[in-house]
């Protein structure tokens, strides 16, 4: 599901050098059209559907569309973006909408705990065990159950 820029939420990103779109984009398709100051996804087929040009746009002026919804049938993608969680809204063709709201962080925003709490095991480069194992697998507690 490639990305689609509503041009009337577009505001070019106030004609700054480089858009939001254009900077986080990691396949270059983001463009601005010069003379509406509209920005527009270049090659929807190239598309990674990676979303960042989504959760980016400072003014929620990107959806992401099936490639069968590309011209407005209906179907529609969009988040929203808050300083602890993203709210997901899904249109459907019918016009049913649902939403789902996620938390994205653990810790107060402009912080960060790498090691989540754990004990770090090893700083054994060669050890098989990843930063926080074996404590953050749990397997200690489903032995007990
Ligand atoms: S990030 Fe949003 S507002 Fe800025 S140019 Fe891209 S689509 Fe427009
Ligand atoms: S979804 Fe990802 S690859 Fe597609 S236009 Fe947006 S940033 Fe680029």
């Amino acid at each position: 599901m490639p990305s689609f820029v509503i041009t009337e939420k577009c505001d070019g990103c106030k004609a700054l050098d480089k858009t939001a779109c254009q900077y986080i984009c990691p396949n270059d398709l983001m463009v601005l059209e010069k003379e509406s100051n509209k920005a527009m996804n270049r090659a929807p087929e190239m598309c990674w559907e990676c979303y960042n040009c989504v959760k980016i746009c400072p003014t929620q002026a990107i959806e992401v569309r099936g490639y069968a919804d590309f011209m407005p049938l209906g179907g529609v993608v969009q988040p929203l973006r808050s300083s602890d969680a993203i709210m997901w809204s899904v249109k459907f063709r019918d016009g049913q909408v649902k939403r789902f709201k996620f938390p994205t962080r653990t810790t107060p925003e402009g912080s960060a705990d790498p090691d989540a709490g754990f004990e770090t095991a090893s700083d054994d480069l060669k050890s098989p065990l990843l930063r926080t194992e074996p404590a953050s697998t749990g397997l200690d507690d489903l032995q007990k159950i």
